[in-house]
């Protein structure tokens, strides 16, 4: 099998220590990227949760929307959490006035989703390509409204009002997460996302 190539990780804004951690823990090599030369250096991209309205912001002050748009469409594998969720969205929900995304998963977003009933909380997400459930921890989390005929669906929530909600996808070299696995103590969801660089380097 090929060599994973290094993952960069977007640090506009977010949880970008956690995700490098995380992915260090799966034995991977990392970089930040905050200017397009970064971006041009790294092979794979993990957009971390943090706040998608200011990543997108940022992202055009530092002219790096474009490039990020480029490189997904050309192959770039690319896994975003939550609010990398959104920026990975061909189309969002509740967005605030204006607000634009990388794009590249065929799937409507909605922002804030669970947020409307409760900020933050756990719960186990059964998903393919896991064995057991996974404990997930959901933050202010988008869920997605509906996906497109390329994209797959990878898991949904089990419990409460949200059950049945979508909320892990993958389309081809992108794979998206509402919850932040970065958080919970549990690298499966990064070791998946290298196995697809893997699978595709
Ligand atoms: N609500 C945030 C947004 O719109 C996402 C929250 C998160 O990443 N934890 O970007």
């Amino acid at each position: 099998m090929a060599a994973v190539p290094t993952i960069g990780v977007l640090a506009l804004q977010g949880d970008v220590r956690e995700h490098r951690r995380a992915l260090e823990s799966c034995g991977a090599t990392t970089a930040v990227v905050r200017r397009p030369e970064e971006l041009e250096r790294v092979g794979a991209l993990v957009i971390p949760g943090g706040e998608s309205t200011t990543m997108w912001r940022l992202a055009r002050t530092f002219d790096l929307l474009d490039p990020l748009r480029k490189r997904v469409e050309q192959g770039m594998p690319a896994y975003g959490s939550c609010a990398g969720m959104i920026m990975l969205a061909d189309h969002i929900l509740d967005g605030a006035e204006g607000q634009e995304t990388i794009g590249g998963i065929d799937m409507l977003v909605r922002r804030n989703a669970f947020g409307r009933q409760v900020d933050s909380f756990e719960g186990d997400v059964r998903m393919t390509g896991l064995d057991t459930p996974f404990h997930a921890v959901f933050i202010r989390a988008p869920w997605v409204e509906s996906v497109g005929e390329g994209a797959e669906v990878l898991g949904r929530a089990e419990s409460g009002d949200s059950a049945g909600r979508i909320v892990a996808v993958r389309q081809g070299h992108l794979l998206a997460t509402s919850f932040h696995p970065e958080l919970a103590g549990d690298p499966r969801i990064h070791a998946l996302f290298l196995e697809m660089v893997k699978g595709l380097s």
